[in-house]
Parts: C-alpha cells; sequence; structure tokens
C-alpha cells in the first residue's frame, strides 16, 4: 500500500476516535449541566510520531501533550507551522527546563519551588511567556510527581509573582485503582482555594481516557486523553 493510503487510513481511525472521545465529553457535560464549549481536549501524542500530530491538527486539535522533553522537542519542531497550543505533562527535571521553554506554552506539571525558579529563568532568556499549572498529588504515594495538597497555594503564588510566567490553574492524575470522583473532587476544593487569591487561574485539568466522565463531573475545563485518541502505547519502563 503506498504512503498516501497509510495516512489516509490512520486519518479516518483518529477522525473516528476523536468523534468517540467528543460524543464522550458531550454526554458528561450534559450529565453535569456543563457546556461542552468549557471543556478543552488536550490530546497526549506521547509515543506516537509528528505524523499523528499533524493529523489531528487538520482534525481540528488545538491542543497537545508530550510529557518527555527528549521526544517532545523534536515532535514540536516538526509541527512548527501548525497552529498548535502545547501542553508539557511529565515529570520536568530542571536540566530540561531550558529545552521545554523553547516550545512548550503551558507547562502542567509544576510541583516545587526550584522549577518555579527556573522556568521564569528560562522563560525570561527566550523572551516568552510560560503558562503554568500547579500539579497537585492525589496519591499518598510518592512518584508520580505533584504537590502535596498542603503545598500547592505557595507554589502558586510563587507562579503568579514570577515575571514570565502566568498562573493557569491546577493539574492532577487520579491514583491508581482508587476512585476517581474522590480525587477529582479534592483537587476542586484546592482549585477553588487557589481561584480565591487568582481569580483568573480558571484551569482545571484533570482526567484522561478511562476517567474523563467523573473530570468533568466535578469541574474539569482540561481533559488529556492519549490511549482513546491514538490507540494504546507500548509500555514505557521507567
Ligand atoms: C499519558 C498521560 C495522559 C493520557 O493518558 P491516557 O490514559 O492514555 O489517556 C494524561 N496525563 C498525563 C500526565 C499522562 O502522562
Amino acid at each position: 500500500m503506498s504512503g498516501f493510503h497509510v495516512t489516509e487510513e490512520r486519518k479516518d481511525e483518529l477522525a473516528a476516535n476523536l468523534a468517540e472521545v467528543r460524543k464522550r465529553i458531550e454526554a458528561a457535560c450534559a450529565a453535569a449541566g456543563r457546556d461542552a464549549d468549557e471543556i478543552t481536549l488536550v490530546a497526549v501524542t506521547k509515543t506516537f510520531p509528528a505524523s499523528d500530530v499533524r493529523l489531528l491538527s487538520e482534525l481540528g486539535v488545538a491542543d497537545v501533550a508530550e510529557n518527555r522533553d527528549q521526544d517532545a522537542a523534536p515532535k514540536a519542531a516538526a509541527c512548527e507551522d501548525l497552529p498548535l497550543t502545547w501542553h508539557f505533562v511529565g515529570q520536568l527535571q530542571t536540566n530540561k527546563v531550558r529545552s521545554v521553554a523553547s516550545y512548550a506554552d503551558v507547562v502542567q506539571s509544576v510541583d516545587r519551588s526550584k522549577l518555579v525558579a527556573a522556568l521564569d529563568r528560562a522563560a525570561g532568556r527566550a523572551g516568552r511567556r510560560l503558562r503554568c499549572l500547579v500539579q497537585m498529588s492525589l496519591d499518598e504515594r510518592e512518584g508520580r510527581g505533584g504537590a502535596a495538597p498542603g503545598d500547592v497555594l505557595a507554589l502558586a503564588d510563587e507562579i503568579a509573582a514570577a515575571g514570565h510566567l502566568e498562573l493557569d490553574g491546577v493539574m492532577a492524575v487520579a491514583p491508581l485503582g482508587g476512585d476517581p470522583a474522590e480525587a477529582f473532587a479534592r483537587l476542586a476544593r484546592i482549585a477553588a482555594e487557589v481561584r480565591e487569591s487568582h481569580p483568573a487561574a480558571r484551569v482545571v485539568s484533570a482526567g484522561m481516557s478511562g476517567d474523563l466522565e467523573p473530570a468533568i463531573t466535578c469541574g474539569a475545563t482540561h481533559v488529556r486523553v492519549g490511549t482513546a485518541l491514538l490507540g494504546g502505547r507500548r509500555a514505557i519502563v521507567r
């Protein structure tokens, strides 16, 4: 089969997945008495090629997310001509910050002071403003990233005070094996506290392929969907 047909086939597949995900978002919004326009669908393209990012863009996706700088940097460069907002959603080491600040529009995984300072410096150097979300841990166990709930407000204040950063809101990943609705309700409470001091920080990034419905019920404004859009990833061993 020619490359053209392979691409067309993949585009049809992505279009069908996208329609299905949009339907789920609409149904969850209807059930929660919300407007589907309030939800931003962020396509998590990690482990998939730049050609998929391009197809998603052609299909109307405006937001894409990556979690590893090594993969994200070349993909963003290959898609520079596309009208996309790039989100960084992975655990971020300070030695990668300079690279991430060169292509990311939104960093969703800000979880410590040191990172705020490094992102501010890198954004200033790059002559860019970076939108940031404070990632909150919804899991007692360590290791998946995210600030402890008690540290979220102080981090939000630090981002808001940084010269080259904008505080957009909060992000979280539901704990493995837990009740996502209960976890997202905890995130919603902290998000509301952040908005008391920072009314413009309205983003609540929560919900993935398996739990976007409870996230929308609990007030998510952004859902981050990988598998349901792009198909199964190969397991990444860390
Ligand atoms: C991979 C990833 C997602 C998407 O997960 P799926 O279950 O494939 O939809 C969302 N958020 C983060 C932070 C991720 O790393």
